[in-house]
């Protein structure tokens, strides 16, 4: 969740990606924009694929940075979940605090049923390694491994929050099941075939070249294991439709300016990236109604005498994440930004 608190040292300040869709979604990578526009010779080319290395290396970084620095507080607020609840559409937006708490594990449960991996106990029975790819401080990693009986192992970008989670981990007796480290999700150091569940909570979004990102997905299932995407994307464009209007596109930069996404892509573009490799059950769904109530939360939270103090206490630049939390809620009313799972199986 890049939500509550803005990283207090940003290593870029201005978007450094933008969509460099091919409409054959073989080759999601998100280029700089200047770089990749006008290249023409090897030469340029070769210049484009080092300026692409270096904005990811960038990123990477940035990543880094800003959930070392907000983790403590997102779980001093909200808790181990950093992603959004899922709820009712007509459900009450008062909820308590633990009511917003309830609606996060319950994202993770309506997750696991809407892959099927819960609606077939012979399937559930099978879960035994599970990878946490993108695990903030190891709130699922930690409540999938105690429901299944399983083994997880969660990779971040973030040292800090690999270091939490372990600790947290220890503190509930789960250190022999669950355990965590730093390691880019396109890079996973991990052997093929080595987990029956891939869970991506909410952080697909952080990653720049969603082809690599899914082939990482679908190279570490196990045969007959599941692949569960759970991501911020955008509207699915219309037939004929070669991009996002501008001004939806401007809305989307600013949002990612703030919270370290290059650019994003749409639950169309996950299921032709999965229907590239030789997967089953390929389902994804629009969650956007039964996240709606989780920014307006959010940003109760951040206003309450709490909240202000661990805004205050983060900086300006948190204080200006704080202040981008609206144009999500914008997106989402808009129709722009979609709450998508995406979700499938590889064959035995
Ligand atoms: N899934 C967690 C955290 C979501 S926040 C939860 O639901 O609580 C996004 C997470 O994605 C952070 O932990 C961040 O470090 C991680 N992330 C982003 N890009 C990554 C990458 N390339 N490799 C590994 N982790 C990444």
């Amino acid at each position: 969740m890049k939500a509550t608190l803005a990283p207090s040292s940003l290593t870029f300040t201005s978007l450094p990606y933008s969509s460099s869709f091919h409409s054959s979604s073989s080759s999601l990578l998100f280029r700089c924009p200047s770089s990749s526009a006008s290249m023409t010779t090897t030469t340029r080319g070769n210049v484009a694929v080092a300026a692409a290395a270096t904005s990811t290396e960038a990123l990477r970084k940035g990543i880094a940075e800003f959930y070392n620095e907000t983790s403590g507080l997102w779980e001093e607020i909200w808790g181990d979940h950093m992603h959004h609840g899922f709820y009712d559409p007509d459900s009450s937006v008062q909820l308590s605090d633990s009511g917003h708490r309830e609606a996060q594990i319950r994202m993770i449960e309506e997750s696991l049923r809407f892959s099927g991996v819960t609606t077939d106990e012979e399937e559930e029975k099978k879960i035994k390694k599970i990878v946490d790819v993108g695990c903030g401080i190891g709130g699922s990693s930690r409540y999938l491994a105690s429901k299944f009986g399983a083994e997880s192992i969660g990779i971040t970008l973030s040292p800090v929050q690999a270091k939490r989670a372990n600790d947290l981990a220890a503190a509930q007796s789960l250190a022999h099941k669950v355990s965590f480290q730093v390691a880019d999700a396109l890079e996973q150091p991990f052997e093929d075939g080595k987990f029956d569940l891939v869970w991506s909570m909410e952080s697909g979004e952080h990653m720049p070249d969603k082809a690599k990102f899914v082939n990482e997905l679908v190279r570490v299932v196990a045969p007959g294991g599941r692949i569960i995407i759970v991501t911020w994307c955008h509207r699915n464009l219309s037939e004929g439709e070669k991009a996002l209007q501008p001004w939806e596109q401007n809305l989307l930069d600013r949002i990612c300016k703030t919270f370290y996404l290059p650019a994003w892509c749409s639950t169309d573009d996950y299921v032709h990236l999965l229907q590239s490799h030789s997967l089953q059950d390929i389902k994804c769904a629009d969650w956007s109604e039964n996240v709606a109530p989780f920014w307006p939360a959010v940003i109760r939270t951040a206003l309450t005498w709490k909240g202000l103090v661990s805004l205050l206490r983060s900086g300006m630049k948190s204080i200006k994440g704080a202040l981008t939390m609206p144009l999500m809620i914008e997106g989402y009313k808009k129709g722009v930004i979609k709450f998508g799972i995406i979700t499938c199986r590889k064959p035995l």
